[in-house]
């Protein structure tokens, strides 16, 4: 069967109906793998594990203008709806919902989600509203599906916790399944942002993995800071000039650990090559 391309709400609702009442008329389950477009390899795994765990899938793609900064890269992010479309219904999608902001956010939307804590270190700090604006649109997007799975990747490990954590103190009845992170065959994590790096600045970002395992191991034999430091050296001489952050957190609750308790530790950085900003993170 074709993919269904939906544009609204009341269009999604009688799509998910439909499906949901199918011709074997099972219980059907729903599972939503939200993006922002510019569909890739890692986008297409999520689909691939939605469909291990649902009957129904459905993608969404909505570049949500409120998770961008004033001086972050809406107008320019990538936007290749046609060719998305093919790549999703190729891996076996059934619906894709692509909302315009009016529909999302009509002119008297006046509501923010915010998970406070989890929202305001790492990827927060600087990037000041962006997990409300991520945990604003998620939480829309699971009810407006009433979706009984969602996908998301560990690649942006912050906004999985936050999105578990909205969706356990908000009651909503979705489970969130995680998938590692996709990386590409010299191991850089997949990102649509990847496309800006020149074949120079390509070759620089693939020592991220490379530096980031290299820390890992030797993890449990050294001090937190230690790890850092290896981390922030091995960055500077292997060309990233501009690091945002190299941290050690917890990876339930990403409060800061100690050396006397190294256990559940995972290692977050974001770095900048030229202009472009890539995050990674693993756990240690
Ligand atoms: P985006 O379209 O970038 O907002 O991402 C949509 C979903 O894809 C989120 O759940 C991301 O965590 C996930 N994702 C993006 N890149 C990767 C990757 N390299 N590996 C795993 N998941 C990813």
């Amino acid at each position: 069967m074709s993919i269904e391309i939906i544009r609204d709400l009341r269009g999604l609702h009688s799509s998910i109906a439909r499906h949901r009442n199918g011709p074997l008329n099972t219980a059907a389950s729903l599972a939503i793998v939200p993006t922002m477009g510019a569909i890739h390899e890692a986008h297409e795994a999520l689909v691939i594990e939605a469909k291990k765990h649902a009957n129904i899938v459905l993608a969404t793609i909505f570049v949500n203008p409120l998770q961008f900064g004033e001086n972050e890269d809406l107008s320019k992010y990538p936007r290749t709806e046609a060719e998305d479309i093919k790549r999703l219904e190729e891996k076996g999608c059934d619906i894709v919902y692509i909302p315009d902001n009016k529909n999302m956010y009509p002119d008297n939307f006046d509501l923010t989600i915010n998970v406070p804590k989890l929202s305001s270190i790492l990827c927060g700090k600087k990037r000041k509203n962006h997990f409300q604006g991520v945990a604003t649109v998620v939480a829309k997007l699971l009810l407006q599906s009433g979706a009984d799975y969602a996908i998301f990747g560990e690649k942006d490990f912050q906004q999985l916790l936050i999105i578990k954590s909205l969706v356990r103190d908000l009651d909503i009845p979705c489970q969130i399944v995680p998938i590692d992170t996709i990386r590409d065959s010299e191991g850089l994590a997949i990102s649509s942002r990847n496309q800006y790096l020149d074949s120079e600045q390509k070759k620089i970002a693939n020592n991220i993995n490379i530096i980031l395992n290299d820390a890992s191991k030797n993890f449990h034999t050294k001090e937190i800071q230690e790890t850092i430091n290896f981390v922030k050296d091995n960055f500077k001489k292997v060309g990233i000039k501009k690091i945002d952050y190299v941290e050690i957190r917890n990876n339930f609750t990403l409060e800061n650990i100690n050396n006397s308790n190294k256990s559940n530790a995972r290692l977050f950085i974001a770095v900048y090559i030229n202009d472009v900003r890539l995050i990674d993170n693993i756990k240690l």
